[in-house]
């Protein structure tokens, strides 16, 4: 029996293009799972055990991402999350908030912050500077995806999945259009005439 599944049309009709396939990003998850090991090992060596670093998701985007990179790891590690304000119904950006704050103290903690896409580069500007003043021993900071071009913050990323170049709106494995296409398997541009006159 094929275990290959049909996906609704009502999914895939406002579909431009898939950008990055599902075993694309198996590949790719799999590379930095191995990197981002290697890399706390060299950093925290026998102690990684006391010193088990967090892997903090944001909320929503990055859980898909999260859940493949995480079990990509060999090392320990635990999870948090917190939820920075998203692009709500829109796909423009708007301030943000804090929707979601972490469950514990950070201070001394070695943090690896997982994103779904850097764009302007706020996010995880805001939320790095935040997490060292809360006394965090070391964040580092880890994107699926990243729009470069869009840049309007520095924001230096330890590990990026995929670099894209094209000017599109993304969706697909986590990402959301007005909270739809988040379980998509693979990542796909959005068609503009799907968000434009919105
Ligand atoms: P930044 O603060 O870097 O401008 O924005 C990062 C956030 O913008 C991401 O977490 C995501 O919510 C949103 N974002 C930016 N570009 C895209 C895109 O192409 N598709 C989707 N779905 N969200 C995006």
């Amino acid at each position: 029996m094929s275990s290959k599944k049909v996906l609704d049309e009502s999914l895939t009709r406002d579909i431009e293009c898939i950008m990055i396939s599902a075993a694309q990003l198996q590949a790719r998850t799999q590379e930095l799972g191995r990197e981002i090991s290697r890399d706390y090992r060299r950093l925290l060596g026998s102690a990684l055990e006391e010193n088990t670093p967090i892997a903090i998701g944001l909320l929503r985007g990055a859980i898909t991402f999260m859940a493949d990179l995480t079990r990509a790891l060999s090392i320990p590690i635990e999870y948090d999350f917190m939820q920075p304000s998203s692009y709500g119904q829109s796909h423009e950006a708007g301030p943000l908030r804090l929707l979601h704050d972490l469950t514990q103290p950070v201070v001394g903690r070695h943090l690896l912050v997982i994103e779904d896409i850097v764009d302007t580069g706020q996010t995880l500007s805001y939320l790095k500077e935040k997490l060292l003043q809360r006394g965090a021993a070391s964040v580092k900071l880890c994107a699926l995806l990243d729009k470069p071009a869009r840049r309007q913050q520095a924001v230096t990323l330890d590990y990026t999945g995929f670099c894209i170049e094209q000017d599109a709106f993304l969706v697909g494995y986590g990402l959301d259009y007005a909270e739809r296409y988040r379980n998509l398997p693979y990542v796909a541009a959005l068609k503009p005439q799907a968000y434009q006159g919105e």
